[in-house]
């Protein structure tokens, strides 16, 4: 696989001369493996270069396959000025996380509408076929592709891609779940990283797992990270620490945040190499920069990951990612906090259903089937993690797999293992922001319809 980086920059491009070595460019990375194959990682404004190269060199018609990790500006910007998509006879395929009504077409068409830019996305030359991706595995060409959740506000996929006996991922506009309170330089050896002991941060420890090359959001330091929390994007030394417990092979710090020019990023990849050398680990760091290439090639296979799913990917395929119409019961006793959440998730359609209390929610449960609960923790009566435990035990099976994220305002350690003890599947932090509360509905929303239609039909045990 030969991985080039055309776009490195995280929110905003920041072309000038304290950004010439790592680039002003927003994401884009571009991928070649042995037997032809093209991927295009995120569309920003990295894209407009590649496009330039790609339309006047090399074979043409182009086949090409563009995944999309979600659809803020800074990865989608420079789709109307990629030149190959003007060009009748070729042929894109474009692939991004699905979930709700509006796709992924339509996303795209609206930063070209007339108010915005001269060309519709009609007015395209090229053959272009549109996918809503859901969690899965797939296959481009000789690729192997994995897709996972990352955390952002707004749903965002990270992609595993394998070819040849070598594995990249790219994982970017991710943020830690929680942050281990022990520091991680504390650790005596390598493999004995400290994590969170959150079980999304360790998911996304397994999707990294033995890649030989990680392109992992970094936009911020660990000292800037508090100002920043929940904005979705990660301070570096966690990249380090998850790329160090995964066993990666080698790290590239991408998303660079436009306050960090080239100096500083020099400074901050010599502080991770060292952090590295104090966990005593092998890992190769260095901060992604724009026209670096990069040449994986593995003589001995590597083990995939042990946690990859079988079920198709792409929605078109299953037509199981729309999950507008799907009942959620939000529970919690601040009627204030019910409204709120009620109101936030009401423009996707979904049914909502109220609860104030722990009795009343599993008395809603086992008459709605819910598909998916967002559950208060501190409750007069039952509280959440007691509703959560009568859940996990009772008769009906649908309701002993429902995802319940727990709303709380207390992420230490002990609290988030007490919470995944008594069967909870994830956490809200209050206060929560819109786009994180409808993010985390859609992942879990689609997450579970794909288990239920993996395994047995959810509905086959019930009368
Ligand atoms: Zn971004
Ligand atoms: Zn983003």
């Amino acid at each position: 696989m030969r991985i080039r980086f055309w776009g490195t920059r995280g929110s905003l491009a920041k072309p000038g001369p304290t950004t010439v070595r790592y680039g002003g460019n927003t994401s884009c990375v571009e991928v070649r493996t042995a037997d032809g194959t093209l991927i295009i990682l995120d569309c920003g404004t990295g894209a407009h270069g590649l496009g330039q190269v790609l339309a006047t060199a090399g074979p043409q018609p182009i086949r090409g396959h563009l995944l999309i990790t979600h659809t803020h500006w800074d990865h989608i910007q420079g789709f109307p000025f990629f030149a190959p998509l003007f060009v009748p006879g070729n042929v894109w395929d474009i692939y991004a996380p699905g979930g709700l009504g509006r796709r992924l077409e339509e996303t795209l068409a609206g930063q070209m509408e007339y108010a915005y830019f001269p060309v519709t996305l009609e007015q395209l030359g090229a053959t272009i076929h549109y996918h809503d991706l859901v969690e899965g595995v797939f296959d481009l060409g000789d690729v192997q592709v994995t897709t996972h959740y990352l955390n952002h506000p707004g749903l965002t996929l990270g992609y595993r891609l394998q070819a040849g006996g070598a594995i990249v991922i790219y994982a970017t506009d991710h943020e830690p779940h929680a942050l281990p309170q022990r520091e991680a330089s504390s650790a005596s050896s390598a493999g004995s990283q400290v994590l969170s002991v959150h079980r999304e941060d360790q998911g996304h420890v397994e999707f990294l797992r033995a890649a030989d090359l990680v392109i992992h959001d970094a936009q911020y330091t660990a000292a800037e990270y508090p100002q920043k929390v929940g904005w979705g994007h990660s301070p570096m030394e966690y990249a380090v620490d998850v790329a160090l417990a995964a066993g990666v092979k080698r790290l590239a710090l991408f998303h660079h945040d436009p306050m960090h020019d080239d100096g500083t990023l020099d400074r901050l990849v010599e502080a991770c190499r060292r952090r590295v050398i104090a966990c005593h680990g092998a890992l190769e760091v260095f901060a992604a920069a724009e026209g670096l290439v990069i040449e994986l090639s593995k003589a001995g296979g590597i083990a995939p990951s042990g946690t990859e799913r079988t079920a198709s990917a792409t929605a078109d395929e299953v037509d199981g990612s729309n999950v507008s119409g799907a009942t959620v019961l939000v529970v919690d006793d601040e009627p204030d906090i019910v409204d709120l959440l009620i109101a936030t998730l009401a423009p996707e359609g979904y049914r909502l259903l109220p609860a104030h209390d722990g009795e009343a929610a599993l008395r809603l449960a086992r008459a709605e089937r819910p598909s998916l609960i967002l559950l208060d923790w501190r409750m007069s009566g039952r509280d959440g993690l007691e509703v959560c435990r009568a859940l996990r035990d009772d008769p009906d099976p649908d309701l002993r797999r429902v995802p319940v994220v727990l709303l709380t305002a207390q992420m230490g350690e002990e609290n988030i293992a007490a919470g995944f003890s008594a069967g909870v599947t994830d956490y809200l932090t209050k206060p929560f922001k819109p786009s994180h509360v409808r993010s985390r509905v859609r992942g879990w929303l689609l997450r579970s319809r794909q288990d239920g239609a993996e395994g047995s039909s959810p509905h086959a045990e019930s009368p």
